[in-house]
């Protein structure tokens, strides 16, 4: 989503005739879109712009904007921190950004818009200078009705906001029509969408049904929003990719309330049970926060029981950061950093092996790749429909496409592959699907 929101502000830029520059050092204004939503991210703001600022006292017509979730937490008490920065946006306000980087160029800013109730899907989707090429996102939905006690995110960005169906199936067909094969729809909480009616099943239905698109995903989705419309979703339609990213935070029932997720253990248990006996062939990957306050060593181990029960395919495992303004940042963080960082390598660690164990089994099969980066040495890299990694040889203009490789081994977080030799005549021709 973050790179979704530097997309549009870059878009937004270049359609007000700038151009985009290599380094910061070469250009007149620099954008630094920020993430609230661990602490640690939320002070590499301080520190991008104390970089900024001494290439600014070398060349005082630099413009610094900041945007994103730390503006929309911290208001404008930023600018007591970080003096040099000219334009401040909050998370609703990126539409305004060229006009306050426009006054800030007339007269001494700063200039502030953290209005939230402004409309953030008014950047025409037209305007979005996506990053990827292969890969588009799109947003489909703002904000978050949950209440989860550690997470900033519904301060940040405000309750649930859902665009029309229609505007997101035309910028679907926009996307396919300027050669996308694949679109990422995104919402902090996507799967709660609901617009007059349409709920998330539909309009994946109408997404899916746009001629020429390749392949549809989505992220992030909330357990508690996982049913059999959605299962049977990712089941039938055959652009929809079997894979959801499903962040379960922690094993421990305990834990669990007093994040205020919704869902106990074997609720949980219970969803993923429905995915596989529904979609067959899933890839699921979660996220865990250890060391939540209060969380005791018997907590953490079931933790790591359901992740060894679960049979993610990819896990972010966080250390818990206490944010201001969430619930749970009036409770004792009480779980030392060193224990912290212990309960993350350990998770890791089992993880990296299951994944190496799960990988290992593919070596042998074969997969529809599509193509979506060109690495040196006639080398290309690829995802499978469940969001595997391929690297492989290939020439670069297979880039955008998709290939039926044969899995020939395997790492903990990607495998390798070649097109198979039934489908080399001569030279390089893979098999386009
Ligand atoms: N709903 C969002 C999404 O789109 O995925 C959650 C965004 S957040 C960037 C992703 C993950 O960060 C969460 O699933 C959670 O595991 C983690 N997280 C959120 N708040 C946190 C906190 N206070 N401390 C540590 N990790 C946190």
């Amino acid at each position: 989503m973050n790179v979704n929101d530097s997309e549009k502000v870059a878009g937004l830029l270049l359609a007000d005739g700038y151009q985009r520059a290599e380094h910061a050092e070469e250009a007149d204004v620099v954008f630094v879109n920020t993430c609230a939503v661990r602490e640690r991210a939320a002070e590499k703001l301080y520190h991008a712009v104390g970089r900024l600022k001494q290439l600014k006292s070398r060349k005082p017509g630099l413009l610094i904007g900041v945007g994103g979730c730390v503006p929309q937490l911290q208001g404008r008490s930023i600018l007591d921190r970080a003096r040099a920065v000219d334009v401040l946006v909050g998370t609703h306000n990126v539409a305004q950004v060229p006009a306050l980087f426009r006054r800030a160029r007339e007269e001494s800013g700063p200039f502030v818009d953290l209005d939230r109730g402004a409309d953030s899907f008014v950047v025409p989707a037209s305007v979005v200078a996506h990053s990827d090429p292969v890969r588009a996102y799109v947003t489909v939905m703002e904000g978050c009705n949950h209440v989860c006690s550690f997470c900033v995110v519904p301060r940040t960005r405000g309750p649930e906001a859902c665009r029309a169906p229609e505007a997101i199936v035309a910028e679907v067909a926009g996307l396919v029509a300027r050669g996308y094969p694949e679109v990422m729809l995104l919402g902090q909480t996507v799967n709660a969408y609901q617009y007059e009616g349409v709920d998330f099943a539909e309009l994946l239905a109408h997404v899916d049904a746009v001629p020429g698109l390749k392949r549809l995903r989505f992220t992030t989705s909330h357990p508690e929003h996982v049913g059999a419309r959605l299962a049977d979703a990712l089941r039938d339609l055959p652009r929809v990719c079997p894979y959801l990213h499903l962040p379960v935070q922690s094993g421990s029932d305990r834990i669990l309330a007093s994040m205020r997720r919704g869902y106990t253990r074997g609720q949980y248990v219970e969803t993923i049970a429905l995915l596989r006996d529904r979609v067959g062939d899933i890839a699921l990957s979660s996220d865990v926060i250890v060391g939540y306050p209060g969380e005791t060593e018997e907590d953490f181990e079931s933790t790591v029981d359901l992740v060894d029960q679960a049979g993610f395919e990819g896990l972010f495992v966080f250390a818990y950061s206490a944010r201001p303004g969430t619930t749970a940042f009036r409770l004792e963080d009480d779980v030392p950093e060193d224990e912290k960082r212990r309960r993350v390598a350990v998770l890791n660690a089992r993880q990296q092996r299951a994944q190496q164990r799960l990988n290992a089994g593919r070596i042998g099969s074969r997969d529809e790749v599509l193509v979506d980066g060109v690495a040196e040495g006639g080398r290309v890299t690829g995802r499978t429909r469940h969001f595997r990694i391929v690297h492989l040889a290939g020439p670069a203009d297979l880039l955008g496409r998709t290939v039926e490789v044969e899995i020939t081994g395997a790492g903990a977080n990607s495998l390798t592959g070649k097109l198979p030799n039934d489908s080399l005549t001569g030279a390089f021709r893979a098999p386009i699907l």
